[in-house]
């Protein structure tokens, strides 16, 4: 249906049976889902094949997830952990955390989706430099190194310029490290789009991010209710999407929630109902020819 909104970052693969019991009651057209690693690139997979005209999977690793990768081989678990992770972890956390996967198999992994779905596309992959790691049921005090982050998503970021597909991107903390990646990727081999989801940096970074793709085809920004109209403040994205350096044709939105049902329909329409508010050029329509754009490349 022209016009219907489409969900640009979510993770309903995490409850795939409740997406199942829910989807066909559902307002949001397209559900943007994101794999986050090795763990649920099956389960979106599968959503996608069972929903072809709702779910678009995304396959990739999320940046909390990154240490469980290693970037060297061959490489022990010990030497691994204390490798990427800061400050340096002790045994006894080293011995909590599981076998490191060889990233050229988790490369490997998202290539085959990719290659089996021609709407395949790659995400959630960034850089997040606040994040900490999870060991068993509590949260530890390390961080993983930036530098680490930047190798796993490069090659992610590959990936996608090699068969054209579209990114979705996360960030925090590392704005100026994350357009650096991205624009080194795209100067070997061209991205097709890239869109950074729950986008919570300035107007002036938005331009950067244009400017350095080279067209405003190439870069959406994306927002949700909960990021973008509760944790951080309204009247930030509020500045992002009236700039005059940002077009209407480049904003997304989504709900960024695992949960099908009602709750995410509403998330989306809080978030599209805030910008187009915001924003005179902006309309329902506008965002729906957005998501179509960023995703299959055309209206
Ligand atoms: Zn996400």
């Amino acid at each position: 249906m022209a016009g219907r909104l489409s969900d640009a970052h979510c993770h309903v693969g995490d409850n795939p049976d409740l997406f199942e019991r829910e989807v066909d009651r559902m307002q949001v057209q397209w559900f943007a889902t994101m794999a986050t690693g090795m763990h649920d690139m099956a389960a979106v997979e599968r959503l996608m094949r069972a929903y072809p005209d709702r779910v678009i999977g995304f396959f990739g690793l999320h940046p909390w997830f990154s240490h469980l990768v290693s970037t060297t081989t061959p490489t022990s678990k010990h030497d691994h952990y204390k490798r990427v992770l800061q400050p340096e972890p002790d045994d006894d956390v080293i011995a909590q955390l599981p076998e490191p996967v060889p990233l050229v198999k988790l490369v490997a992994a998202v290539e085959q989706h990719v290659k089996a779905n021609e709407l395949a596309q790659i995400g959630e992959v960034g850089l997040d430099k606040n994040f900490r790691v999870r060991v068993g049921s509590r949260l530890s005090p390390h961080r993983v190194k930036v530098s680490h982050q930047v190798e796993v998503l490069t090659r992610l970021l590959d990936v996608a310029a090699r068969h054209d597909r579209a990114v979705s991107l996360h960030g925090v903390g590392a704005h100026q490290a994350l357009l650096q990646a991205v624009t080194a990727v795209h100067a070997r081999h061209k991205l097709r789009a890239v869109c950074l989801h729950s986008y919570s940096g300035s107007a002036d970074q938005a331009r950067l991010w244009t400017r350095a793709l080279g067209s405003p085809d190439l870069v959406f920004f994306s927002f949700s209710k909960f990021v973008n109209l509760e944790r951080t403040t309204p009247a930030r994205m509020t500045a992002v999407v009236t700039c005059a350096d940002v077009a209407a044709t480049q904003i997304l939105v989504e709900s960024d929630l695992p949960t099908a049902g009602p709750g995410l329909d509403a998330a989306v329409d809080a978030a599209a109902a805030h910008l187009v508010a915001a924003t005179p050029s902006l309309s329902r329509v506008t965002l729906a020819d957005n998501f179509a754009r960023f995703v299959f490349g055309r209206i």
